[in-house]
C-alpha cells in the first residue's frame, strides 16, 4: 500500500485489483485465443438411467490459456457474452461438437441404444443472433449428420419471459428435428404452465435437486418436488435428464423417481472424445 496522502486509488483492495486486471486481460485475449486455437472441448456422457447405456454427451468448452493454464467456462463465457465473442466461439463449439458426433456415429454405428447425440450449450446472446438457424443448418450439412444428432441446451432463465421473436428460431430448429433442452430447470422460477409454449423436448433438472438426493432415503420434500416435476414433464412428453449425479444412491433414487437420463461424476467426468467412444463401446459389448 502507498503512504497515507498518496494516490487513494492505489490503496484499493489489491486482490480486487488483481481480479479486475485478470478479467480485463482475459477479455482482451479472447479473440486471439479463438484464432490461435486455445479452446478445446471436453465431453461428458449422458447415461440412460434404466439400462445404463451411453446415449450421448454434453460438450463443455475449456480455454488452455498460455499463462493461466486450463480455465473453466465460468471464467470466460460471461466475458465472451459481454463482448459478443460468444457468437463465433459458440459457432466453433457447435461445429467441433457436431463433427465429433459424426465421428462417434461412424465408429460406433447405431449401438444397441440408437445413435449417439451431442448436447451443445447455447448462450442467450446466440439465441438473439439472427444467424443462428442458418449457421446450425450449415454446420449439420457440412458435417453430414441429421439434425437429430444435435440437442441445444438453453437455460430456463434465458427463456423466462421470452417473446415470440426469441422463440421463433428455436421453433424452427425444433421443427427441423434438433432437440431443445431446458437447462438448469428448477432454478428460474418459471411458470410451469409456460412450458407448453416452449419448443423443448427435454428438461435438465438442475444439480441442486440431485444434491437433495445425497442421503438415502432422501428428504421427503425433495422427493415430492422431483416426483412432481417428472410427472409434469412426462405428461407434456418431455424427457427428464438429471445433472450432477455423484453417487450410486443418487442415481438409484432418481431412477426410481422416473428420471430418464443422467449425467455426473458418478458415471464420468468431462473428458476427451475418445473416452466417450470407449464408454459407449463398453456398454454395447458388456
Ligand atoms: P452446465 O451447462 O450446467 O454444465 C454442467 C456443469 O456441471 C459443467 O461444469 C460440468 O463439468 C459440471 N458437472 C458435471 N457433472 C458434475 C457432478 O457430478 N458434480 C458437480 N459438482 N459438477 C458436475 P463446467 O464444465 O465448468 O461448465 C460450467 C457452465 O459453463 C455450464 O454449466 C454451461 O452453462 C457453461 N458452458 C460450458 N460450455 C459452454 C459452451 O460451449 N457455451 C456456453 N454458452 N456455455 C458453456
Ligand atoms: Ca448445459
Ligand atoms: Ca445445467
Ligand atoms: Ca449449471
Amino acid at each position: 500500500a502507498k503512504s497515507a496522502g498518496g494516490n487513494r486509488f492505489e490503496l484499493a483492495d489489491p486482490e480486487a485489483d488483481a481480479r479486475a486486471i485478470t478479467r480485463h486481460g482475459l477479455t482482451t485475449a479472447l479473440p486471439a485465443a479463438l484464432d490461435r486455437g486455445e479452446f478445446f472441448i471436453e465431453y461428458q456422457p449422458l447415461v440412460h438411467l434404466g439400462d445404463g447405456s451411453v446415449r450421448g454427451a454434453e460438450a463443455l468448452v475449456r480455454w488452455l490459456h498460455p499463462q493461466h493454464g486450463v480455465l473453466g467456462p465460468d471464467r470466460f463465457i460471461p466475458l465472451a457474452e459481454h463482448t459478443g465473442l460468444i457468437v463465433p466461439l459458440g459457432r466453433w463449439v457447435m461445429e467441433q461438437s457436431v463433427r465429433q458426433a459424426r465421428e462417434w456415429r461412424e465408429r460406433h454405428g447405431d449401438g444397441s441404444s440408437g445413435p449417439l447425440r451431442i448436447n451443445v450449450n447455447l448462450s442467450p446472446c446466440q439465441l438473439g443472433h439472427p444467424g443462428l438457424v442458418q449457421d446450425t443448418v450449415d454446420i449439420l450439412e457440412r458435417a453430414g449428420v441429421t439434425p437429430d444428432a444435435l440437442c441445444l441446451e438453453v437455460t430456463e432463465s434465458a427463456l423466462i419471459g421470452a417473446d415470440d421473436d426469441l422463440l421463433k428460431p428455436l421453433r424452427r430448429l425444433a421443427d427441423m428435428g434438433v432437440d431443445i433442452a431446458l437447462d438448469d430447470f428448477g432454478t428460474g422460477y418459471s411458470n410451469l404452465a409456460n412450458l407448453r409454449r416452449l419448443p423443448v423436448s427435454v428438461l435438465k433438472l438442475d444439480r441442486s435437486f440431485t444434491q437433495g438426493m445425497q442421503q438415502f432415503p432422501a428428504d421427503p420434500v425433495d422427493l415430492k418436488i422431483v416426483e412432481g416435476i417428472v410427472a409434469l414433464a412426462h405428461s407434456l412428453d418431455l424427457a427428464v435428464t438429471v445433472e450432477g449425479v455423484e453417487t450410486g444412491a443418487q442415481a438409484e433414487q432418481l431412477r426410481i423417481l422416473g428420471c430418464d437420463t443422467a449425467q455426473g461424476w458418478y458415471y464420468a467426468r468431462p473428458g476427451p472424445p475418445d473416452r466417450l467412444h470407449e464408454l459407449a463401446l463398453a456398454d454395447a459389448t458388456g
